[in-house]
């Protein structure tokens, strides 16, 4: 039996936009079905940094602390009573790598009747839970963390950079999710990314394995359409450079023979994106909505949807099913696509804070986190 570390170093957000403060909890043992992790790599995600600043408690209830965090690769320290096997039946051993999900209850009538753990009712998010409540590493911003006792977790293959396959296990599976929920996209169809961070990116890589008749990317900064051109984008429209949505709109429309899009896909978040995308898209044209979660309303025309014979589609986060794919992904596609250009600088977690206003500041697509660095 492994004897489990006393403690180890989390970083918390007590008060938000404040420096993260670095504290010390006791590791507890693994519940049943749980295990526990040392953090190998963490990856900074949008929603972490919208959770720093405040702009997730307008739509959760969150009490701090917490320690943020949920894109990561942790190394098995220690199992729960249970099972050691992943969601896919490979067993599981001390030092092996994992990527896994958030925790649905698996007994409401959206885990059991509609199948869609995402939209489970008791969804518990571990880097929204308070700090003081025991296991207390909820979140990955840490030297340690839990997999929770019904979420899917998988083993990392030893090919798959660890990371590469934390920034899969949010924004990856999320873009795969999404692109599954839209069906098929032939080589006839025209797409419309909406957004250059990290969904922007992935999303494109996906999209340019599919071979469509023309991707196009909206987004910013000219770093990131950088990688979107490299990753298979045949035009890039800087919305730093063509700040008018309106012109945006004539460029899209120019690029697709006039019609606009047959796929707008949206994984910026950013005010307006949803009405601009509405316009984006061709007659018939497909709609994937991923980005927003949260923001102000914003004004559309209803008739355009009608008009257009518009499907709108929205995608919320992502099962088990899609972290796999993920992985799949991440494998197959690892000559084509330089995945570490997606990723910054490797912080420690003294100097996580730096890591947080890089991403909040877009200077990097993705800040990664190295807890053993001192
Ligand atoms: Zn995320
Ligand atoms: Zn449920």
């Amino acid at each position: 039996l492994t004897s489990l570390p006393e403690s180890g170093r989390a970083a918390l957000i007590e008060e938000y936009g404040a420096p993260l403060a670095v504290r010390e909890y006791p590791v507890v043992e693994p519940q049943p079905g749980s295990i526990l992790v040392r953090v190998d790599r963490a990856t900074i995600c949008g929603s972490d940094v919208h959770t720093w600043t405040g702009k997730l408690a307008q739509v959760h209830d969150i009490e701090l602390p917490i320690v943020p965090g949920h894109e990561v690769v942790g190394e098995i320290v220690a199992f729960g009573p249970g099972e050691q096997v992943d969601s896919v039946g490979a067993s599981l051993r001390a030092g092996d790598r994992v990527i896994w999900t958030h925790e649905a209850c698996g007994h409401c009538y959206y885990c059991t009747v509609e199948r869609n753990g995402t939209l489970c009712e008791n969804r518990r998010l571990g880097f929204l839970q308070p700090a003081r409540k025991a296991p207390h590493f909820h979140g990955t911003f840490a030297e340690y963390s839990y997999v929770w006792p019904r979420s899917g977790r998988l083993r990392v293959p030893d090919d798959v950079e660890s990371g590469w396959a934390s920034a899969a296990s949010c924004a990856l599976r999320t873009v795969l999710n999404g692109w599954k929920r839209l069906g098929a996209v032939g080589i006839r169809d025209t797409v419309v990314i909406q957004g250059a961070g990290p969904l922007g990116l992935f999303a494109t890589a996906v999209a340019a394995v599919g071979q469509p008749r023309k991707l196009v990317v909206v987004g910013g900064p000219e770093s990131r359409l950088e990688i979107a051109r490299r990753w298979g984008a045949d035009l890039t429209i800087s919305v730093d450079e063509v700040g008018d949505a309106e012109e945006r709109r004539q460029l899209v429309l120019e690029a697709t023979d006039g019609r606009g899009a047959d796929v707008v896909a949206e994984f910026s978040g950013a005010p307006g994106a949803f009405a601009e995308g509405i316009g984006l898209a061709a007659l018939n044209g497909r709609y994937l909505v991923v980005g927003t979660v949260a923001g102000p309303p914003q004004e559309i025309l209803p008739q355009m949807v009608t008009r257009k014979n518009l499907s709108i589609l929205g995608s919320l986060s992502a099962d088990v099913d899609s972290y796999y794919d993920a992985l799949v992904f991440l494998r197959r596609f690892r000559a084509t696509f330089d995945w570490d250009a997606m990723l910054g600088r490797t912080y420690s977690l003294d100097d996580l804070t730096e890591g947080m206003e890089a991403m909040r500041d877009y200077t990097e697509v993705k800040a990664v986190l190295d807890p053993a660095l001192g």
